[in-house]
């Protein structure tokens, strides 16, 4: 690969370079990580070189517009987006990128590397046998370069984290989440934390804030009074607060300023004709039109995790969920603790007859698009590792369900970066395809905005400027 000097060579196309500390990481050409992995036994050894690369040629997706932008190219330096222009503009014989290594981007469609909202680092894994980092390549050989923790150990991610830091080949980034704030004792013990004194409530944020997690997480046993101080002191302190509640009424959360609620059960559960039923769904009720409306008027977003409810919670003893392709690869380890759940959840959610299960499921799909058309932003996030929630590959799953609750792709694909950025704060580094970004793309083989299934059909992912071969990443990834 040839270097070259930037000096001069700007064009205009980058606003913030000249304060920009670049990181100048090497790139890993495709080829050159399938060989290498081919070579020395999955070893892989990232290529030395660095410098530019010019992808020539692409269909490229803009979330601004919802649109793809034909025959477009994006120059990357270092980590970063240095330019994204028309391709008569930006191509091989430009000045600007003399030097650069060229990728032919004719025949793709390139989208932001994908964002997973809802994943676990430690809980799960820790029933597995698993550490956190041993799934990580499962995500970035799927096309999600970011991860947002929901709820864990926070030392534990806190390592996974650095883990992720020194291996972004097969990594993606990682965001942490505080422990699930809950009652006492709390529900899960191996990752709730209870808080049931007001006092308690700053001290424990400023720990957490202290930590570095983005997000803290309310749990179902937390009060209004412990939640809404939570609130508070996380928002004085630039935090997301999140919460899968039951104790504390949504409706009354997102009015005390929740920024997020995770599952659409969260939404449902507060919804139910007859309380002891959880399949007693009633969404034309006024109290369903209201707490729409209410969650649309606070502007907090919904998270719906559905595939937490088709693979875990609903239909977990049908062969085409529990034998699902995506699941085949998972690590033994991880596949043994769900079929261990599975029997465990049978006795619990899986006791009502199909027909009741797939009717529920059919009203969890109906008010994720209830809420989408009253104006509430709904986030893409799967509860990854949970049982038959493959991590990685259910991202793409969550995308198609969306798809069938009624958004289009185009909603979907914004919402899986764009929005899923913004919940982490990080939309300014993340989650678009624009001069000054971080590098992270996916460049896929079909039109996810004709189906969005074709989300699956990555060619090269692109993490912080490496350009790398998804069957390479999964490579690395554990099978026992
Ligand atoms: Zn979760």
């Amino acid at each position: 690969m040839r270097r070259r000097s930037w000096e001069g060579m700007r064009l205009g196309f980058s606003k913030e370079r000249e304060t920009r500390v670049i990181d100048r990481r090497s790139f890993v050409s495709a080829s050159a990580t399938a060989a290498a992995a081919l070579a020395v036994g999955c070893e892989r050894t990232p290529s030395s070189a660095d410098g530019p690369t010019l992808i020539v040629g692409a269909n490229v997706f803009d979330v601004r517009t919802g649109a793809m932008r034909p025959n477009t190219s994006l120059l990357l330096d270092g980590e970063r987006i240095d330019a994204v222009a028309p391709t008569s503009e930006l191509n091989a014989s430009s000045s600007a990128v003399s030097g650069a290594e060229i990728v032919d981007g004719s025949g793709t469609w390139i989208a932001p590397g994908l964002i997973d909202a809802h994943v676990h680092l430690s809980h799960i894994l820790y029933q597995s046998q698993m550490t956190g980092d041993e799934v990580l390549p499962f995500y970035l050989g799927h096309g999600v370069t970011s991860i947002r923790g929901t709820g864990d150990n926070v030392p534990a991610q806190t390592m996974v984290a650095r883990y992720a830091d020194s291996r972004p080949d097969t990594s993606p980034r990682v965001f942490r989440c505080s422990f699930l704030i809950d009652r006492d004792p709390p529900w899960h013990t191996d990752v709730g934390w209870p808080l049931t004194d007001v006092d308690q409530v700053a001290p424990f944020v400023e720990e957490m804030a202290a930590w570095g997690v983005t997000t803290l997480k309310l749990y179902i046993g937390v009060t209004r009074e412990i939640g809404r101080r939570v609130i508070e002191e996380g928002h004085a302190r630039g935090l997301v607060v999140s919460g899968h509640l039951l104790d504390y009424h949504t409706g009354d959360a997102v009015q005390d300023g929740l920024d997020c609620v995770e599952h659409i059960y969260t939404v449902s559960n507060f919804l139910l004709a007859d309380p002891d039923d959880r399949h007693s769904i009633d969404l034309d009720s006024v109290e369903a039109s209201r707490l729409v409306d209410t969650i649309a008027e606070s502007g907090a977003r919904v998270d719906p995790t559905l595939m937490v409810f088709w693979g875990t919670l609903l239909f977990m003893d049908q062969p085409e969920v529990f034998d699902h392709a995506d699941n085949l690869p998972v690590p033994g380890r991880l596949r043994r603790f769900w079929a261990k759940d599975r029997d465990r959840r049978m006795l619990d959610w899986g006791s009502a007859p199909l027909a009741v299960r797939e009717a529920t499921w059919a009203k969890y799909l109906r008010l994720t698009g209830m809420l989408r058309a009253a104006g509430v932003q709904l986030l893409v996030g799967t509860d990854a590792p949970e049982p038959q929630v493959a991590p990685g590959a259910s991202l793409h799953h969550e995308m198609e369900l969306l798809v069938e609750s009624g958004m289009t792709p185009a909603e979907v694909l914004t919402a899986a970066t764009l929005e899923n950025a913004r919940i982490l704060r990080q939309d300014d580094e993340i989650g678009s395809i624009e001069p000054g970004r971080l590098a992270d793309l996916i460049l896929l083989d079909a039109d996810p905005l004709e189906d969005i299934r074709n989300s699956r059909r990555i060619r090269h992912v692109v993490r912080g400027g490496r350009v790398l071969d998804p069957a390479a990443i999964l490579l690395d990834a554990p099978t026992e």
